[in-house]
């Protein structure tokens, strides 16, 4: 069983960006509104993520570690409407197959924290008390410990740690209601207060994507039938040749898909040249159930059953407010 949660962890932990994401989306699950993440040598040393979310009580800490154990999908149906970022029972499993994880927590209503510990193939899981506040923290030391093929691939401290910090940026961009902070050997980096007052995101955008774009970008805001597109556009004037960001979410999660990229693409069509692209930061809204998350481990992909639709909306939308912009 260890064996299969490694070969898996190839899947979902590919570098310590991976294992971020994956602990972050778990709190961002939890429903946690303030999430520290505090790196050490690019997350080669440690990842350490604390979250104020809904905690683990003492009984599931141990099966939270444990393969195809998640709390989120009740029954197969659920499959069909994944609200949740995580949904596979994974992450956790994989991750303590290939590093020494902690995983302490404290729900509201227990008034004892616990921690639970395992290492690489140590079957064992020990339970110990703590003292830990109301929420969740995961300590993952030493990545890819027992898997030195894998740990060979390790870039320098730096490139990793700029991996995360990429990671965090798109998850700080799907939740402007979080609070979230970024430390790097003990200096605090990044850090992206929670957007209390809507409309003041925009601060958030300047704070991740510059001032520079925050204040000349074009800002969306469309609605057909049951889809919706929001967010923010770069002038075509300021397409560059290396797009310097594209983020494009799709109910809340970042995606890279080849079809939304074609229809953003169209719709900037003859207004930059080919090999220039335009930042963009969009949010894209439709049923649960017209769209399949369910494609790819690492969840960049996503299959939307109105492909066609789907597509013809995105460039639709960005046409008009392109048009609108010109007039
Ligand atoms: P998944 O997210 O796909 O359910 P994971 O392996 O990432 O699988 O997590 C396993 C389970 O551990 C989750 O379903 C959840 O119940 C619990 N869990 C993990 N991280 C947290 C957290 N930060 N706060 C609360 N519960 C958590
Ligand atoms: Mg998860």
């Amino acid at each position: 069983a260890r064996l299969a949660n490694q070969i898996a962890a190839g899947e979902v932990v590919e570098r310590p960006a991976s294992v971020v994401k994956e602990l972050v989306e778990n709190s961002l699950d939890s429903g946690a509104t303030s999430i520290e993440i505090d790196i050490e040598k690019g997350g080669h040393k440690r990842i350490l993520i604390r979250d104020n979310g809904s905690g683990i009580v003492h009984d599931e800490l141990a099966l939270a570690l444990s393969r195809h154990a998640t709390s989120k999908i009740a029954k197969l149906d659920d499959l069909e409407a994944i609200c949740s970022l995580g949904f596979r029972g994974e992450a956790l499993a994989s991750i303590s197959s290939v590093a020494r994880l902690s995983l302490s927590s404290k729900p509201k209503e227990q008034t004892q924290a616990w921690q639970a510990h395992c290492e690489g193939r140590d079957m064992q899981v020990q339970l110990n008390p703590v003292a830990h506040p109301d929420g969740t923290s995961v300590d993952v030391v030493d990545l890819f410990f027992n898997t030195p093929a894998r740990r060979k691939f390790l870039r320098t401290e730096k490139t990793e740690f700029a991996h995360i910090d990429e990671i965090v940026r798109r998850i700080a961009l799907s939740r402007f209601d979080v609070s979230f902070s970024l430390k790097h050997n003990g200096k605090l980096l990044r850090k992206y207060p929670a957007v209390k007052v809507q409309g003041s995101e925009l601060k958030r955008l300047a704070n991740i994507c510059g001032k520079e774009f925050s204040e000349q970008c074009i800002e969306l805001n469309s609605q057909y039938q049951q889809f919706e597109l929001k967010g923010w556009l770069a002038q075509p004037e300021q397409a560059k040749p290396h797009g310097d960001f594209q983020y494009f979410y799709v109910n809340g999660r970042m995606m890279r898909d080849k079809l939304i990229n074609h229809a953003v693409r169209q719709a900037f069509e003859g207004l930059i040249g080919a090999d220039l692209y335009p930042a963009y930061v969009l949010y894209l809204t439709l049923e649960p159930n017209q769209v399949d998350v369910n494609v790819h481990p690492a969840k960049h992909e996503v299959r939307f059953h109105q492909a066609r639709l789907v597509h013809d909306f995105i460039y639709r939308a960005l046409t008009d407010s392109l048009n609108q912009y010109f007039q």
